[in-house]
């Protein structure tokens, strides 16, 4: 009797464990976040990366795949941020030449593991602060790619900050569909990658910037987002 019940139990515990694997994996929501320069993904949502650490993450950075500085910290920040990712090779020259969408879009299709992806992650057509021309261009290929079914996504969350054209730091926005008040331990990790991984000095641009708060504008289907798009990426 005992060794049955004891058979019994192993049972149970071998479901339950099944079951629990199960539900966990189903779970794991497939996230895309594709961005200009290595930092963007830190900056604008690194918090939120830390935030859902059980989230299958991938990072597409654009420009500075060869570079010798910036990209090898790229890949080190993405250990600390628990993702995976990929560099491509865009210009981005100080000059900010206007690059044709075609380029743009065709890069982020190269560099894009094709599959459906629960959330994408991107720039707002505004940027992020006044003015980095690589962020509107990419946040325009990004939702375009999406509406034309290029890229398969559930839901799309553009970074939410304002600069007050150029009158301080960017800042969330905190009417954005979605803001989170970071808490300071996972803000001051943030902090880290910025000054430590990414060796930006404390006195300068980055590090004086990185958000206390992440905001996004969120769009539940390619329509409402091709609107945005259209709008300008601001409230009317
Ligand atoms: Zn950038």
């Amino acid at each position: 009797m005992i060794s049955i019940m004891v058979v019994f139990s192993n049972k149970v515990a071998e479901m339950n464990q099944t079951t629990s694997h199960k539900s966990k994996h189903k779970k794991r929501k497939t996230v895309a976040v594709i961005v200009a320069h290595p930092d963007d993904e830190t900056l604008w949502a690194g918090g939120t990366m830390m935030c859902h650490a059980s989230w299958q993450w991938f990072i597409v950075c654009l420009c500075r795949e060869h570079d010798e500085d910036r990209a090898p910290r790229f890949h080190h920040a993405l250990k600390y941020l628990n993702a995976e990712g990929i560099m491509g090779d865009l210009d981005d020259g100080p000059e900010q030449k206007p690059l044709p969408a075609a380029e743009v879009e065709q890069t982020i299709l190269d560099l894009l593991p094709r599959k459906h992806y629960n959330l994408l992650i991107t720039h707002n057509p505004t940027g992020e602060y006044t003015k980095h021309l690589r962020h509107e261009e990419i946040s325009r290929a990004v939702i375009s790619l999406w509406h034309k079914g290029d890229i398969s996504a559930d839901e799309l969350w553009t970074f939410a900050y304002d600069d007050g054209n150029k009158q301080h730091f960017p800042v969330s926005v905190e009417n954005a569909t979605l803001y989170t008040l970071l808490t300071k331990k996972t803000w001051l990790r943030k902090y880290s990658i910025i000054t430590k991984t990414y060796g930006f000095p404390k006195n300068g641009w980055e590090a004086q910037t990185t958000p206390r708060s992440e905001s996004f504008w969120r769009f539940p289907n390619s329509k409402d987002a091709d609107k945005w798009l259209t709008n300008g990426g601001i409230l009317l």
